[in-house]
């Protein structure tokens, strides 16, 4: 699905190429080594689908007054469409307030608290944060309807788990879910897990998912992403949240780390950047739905 999404939107970007080219700047303060391999990421998608991509590398030390005139001289720039601060930001800064400081029609991560705002208000024409639109997009793109349907989403932060309980829940056709919210102040997760007819776990806690916790049938979502070293190799892993080969034959649906999530994360960045373009053009949004 996310191959399906990019080759729309290269197709769309190599139409529109004489006009410009969409440019979204990257901004990465600190040394946190996942942080560059995803901005890696980011950065090579981009430049399979034709966006102009720009990278800011910051150290750990930057003041706020350097990250925040960054920003305002790219909230200015005629050629940047979309502005991605990656997190985590070293500890001085609030993500909040840096997400404040970017031009709400250029926050291709939709962490700006108006875009945030606009979605718990149902307004879903404007930048919706990138995790969370993936995953409804991956839903929609395999029949998956969560209208009517219990939706767990088992951690609360405000890049996932909240921007995604806001868009479930809307009262819109194809949305409609009831939403329970889990986190790690609550003492019995098992006994809420279960009630899930789709689960999604965005927690960072390797394999806390297990077989026992999920209703027989369930549709899991897997946001985790944690690197560590395997204790039978020795090797490098990168695992999920949920212990995937537990739960194969129970799960109706399943989404695997790595993959799954991770590019769908990317190719709605990319949405967001075209998306951001295009209103800033005033061109008529092409739609590429996968
Ligand atoms: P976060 O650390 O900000 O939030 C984690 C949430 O999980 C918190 O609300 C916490 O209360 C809850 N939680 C953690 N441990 C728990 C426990 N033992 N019991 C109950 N609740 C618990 O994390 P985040 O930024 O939302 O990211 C979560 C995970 O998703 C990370 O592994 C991150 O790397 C990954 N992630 C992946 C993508 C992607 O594109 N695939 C995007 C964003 C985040």
């Amino acid at each position: 699905m996310a191959e399906l999404i990019e080759r729309g939107i290269a197709l769309s970007v190599a139409k529109l190429a004489d006009i410009r080219r969409p440019g979204l700047a990257v901004i990465l303060a600190g040394d946190h080594a996942p942080s560059h391999i995803y901005v890696g990421r980011k950065i090579a998608a981009c430049q399979r689908v034709g966006i102009q991509s720009k990278q800011f590398l910051l150290d750990s030390s930057t003041s706020k007054e350097t990250l925040y005139s960054l920003i305002q001289a790219l909230n200015i720039d005629p050629t940047v469409d979309g502005i991605l601060v990656q997190l985590p930001l070293p500890f001085h800064f609030s993500p909040v307030e840096v997400a404040s400081w970017i031009d709400p029609s250029k926050d291709v991560d939709g962490l700006h608290p108006l875009n945030q705002g606009n979605l718990l208000c149902g307004q879903l024409n404007g930048l919706i944060p990138c995790t969370p639109l993936g995953i409804k997009r991956l839903l929609d793109g395999y029949g998956i309807s969560v209208s009517g349907k219990h939706v767990v989403i088992f951690g609360r932060s405000n890049i996932v788990g909240k921007p995604m309980a806001a868009l479930l829940m809307q009262t819109l056709p194809g949305f409609d879910a009831t939403v329970t919210v889990l986190h790690r102040a609550f003492h019995d997760l098992a006994s809420v897990t279960r009630l899930a007819d789709i689960l999604i776990v965005a927690a960072g806690q390797p394999h806390i998912i297990r077989r026992d916790m999920v209703k027989k049938g369930a549709v899991i979502v897997d946001v985790g992403i944690t690197k560590r070293v395997c204790q039978t190799n020795g090797k490098h892993e990168i695992v999920g949240d949920v212990f995937f080969e537990e739960l194969l034959g129970h799960a109706s649906y399943m989404t695997p780390v790595p993959g799954g999530v991770g590019p769908m994360t990317i190719a709605m960045l990319l949405e967001n950047t075209w998306k951001s373009f295009v209103v800033r053009n005033h061109l008529k949004f092409l739609d590429f739905k996968a």
